[in-house]
């Protein structure tokens, strides 16, 4: 069923299914190349975390799947259903269904609105009356932790960063949606709110039976989080699989690469790798075959002339790398293909 490149795909009972999808941005220095093809499933209930680092394309991923950018190509289906094809009309429906968390909590709410009318404003729009809305919008603020008595009339900019996200998470959660977009939604709290943050996240996922996308730069709180991992370097995705299995034994020499750069992971092994050096190169003009080859330490001629398609390295693990790094077990050394035999 999957095409060559597609290995990783988890198939039909997927929420959200995205294939190949293309977003450019047009500037006046060019096209910037911001998402390059990249096709992921979603499973119910499960959260994919997708991380990499500032500038590979993770908020644009996000927002196209809730369209808030156009796509320029490939497909995102949502229940079967096209997104990407999605009238105006249809949209408006779609988004109660799908809701985001944006990162900077603040700046996501309407300065102007106090916190029961901004909690409240998605079900005025979908029409419920308002005793309802005020019940409604209750509830949602005490599950987030946040007293109604004492929140309901105070506008943003009297809440902390992390009062700001739990209304955010509040807004969000008041519609029941089926899908929840996290991007970075702990990165602009104090280390001391982040883990409560992540673990109300965690909470709420559970009692509405939410699928999470969740975004990071912090590979730390992606994997806390996370069934599955998507890792991203320059608009394309270097690796895929089960989180444990990325974080412990990772396959590609980006995703080690960045594990290494970020010394208080709980990994079983301590990696001892090159640390990531050098910029990312400009999504203007990403360079030929495998993006990653200019900073990649094990790079030869074939990595600037044939891009790496996606495959199975280990049982739930993918890769877009021509020379895996899997040789560490017996077990791997029998799906781990010979260096000196691809391409
Ligand atoms: P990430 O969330 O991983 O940091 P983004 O998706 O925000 O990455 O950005 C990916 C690339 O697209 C970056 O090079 C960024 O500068 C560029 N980009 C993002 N939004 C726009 C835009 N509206 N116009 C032009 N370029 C953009
Ligand atoms: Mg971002």
């Amino acid at each position: 069923m999957a095409g060559s490149g597609d290995a990783h795909l988890r198939g039909g009972a997927a929420l959200l299914t995205v294939r190949d999808l293309v977003v450019d941005y047009a500037t006046d220095a060019g096209v910037v190349q911001a998402v390059s093809g990249i096709s992921f499933d979603v499973l119910p209930g499960e959260t994919l975390g997708i991380v990499g680092e500032s500038g590979c394309g993770k908020s644009t991923t996000g927002r196209a799947v809730l369209r808030l950018n156009q796509p320029t190509g490939g497909t995102i289906e949502f229940r079967g259903e096209r997104i990407d094809q999605a009238g105006p009309a249809r949209l408006r429906t779609l988004r109660r269904e799908m809701q985001m968390v944006f990162q900077d909590p603040v700046a996501s709410l309407n300065p102007r609105r106090a916190v029961k009318d901004i909690v409240e404003e998605g079900l005025a729009i979908g029409g419920m009356p308002p005793p309802e809305r005020a019940a409604r919008s209750a509830a949602v603020l005490a599950q987030v932790g946040l007293d109604q008595e004492r929140f309901a009339d105070v506008l943003p900019r009297r809440l902390s960063g992390g009062q700001a996200q739990r209304v955010a998470i509040a807004r969000a959660l008041a519609l029941d949606p089926k899908l929840l977009i996290c991007d970075e939604p702990v990165s602009a709290l104090d280390v001391s709110v982040q883990a409560k943050t992540l673990n109300l996240i965690e909470e709420l996922k559970a009692a509405y039976e939410l699928t999470v996308v969740f975004i990071a730069h912090d590979l730390g709180v992606v994997r806390a989080v996370s069934d599955d991992v998507m890792v991203m370097y320059l608009g394309k995705v270097c690796e895929f699989g089960d989180a444990d299995l990325v974080y412990d034994r990772p396959a590609h020499p980006y995703t080690r690469a960045l594990l290494d750069s970020v010394p208080l992971l709980d990994t079983e092994h301590g990696f001892s790798g090159p640390a990531l050096e050098g910029d990312i190169p400009s999504p203007l003009a990403p360079p030929t075959g495998c993006r990653f080859r200019t900073r990649c330490p094990l790079a030869t001629e074939q990595c600037a002339v044939s891009e790496p398609q996606m495959r199975r390295v280990r049982e739930d693990q993918y890769v877009a790398c021509h020379f895996p790094l899997v040789a560490d077990s017996a077990s791997d050394a029998e799906s781990a293909p010979d260096p000196t035999l691809s391409g």
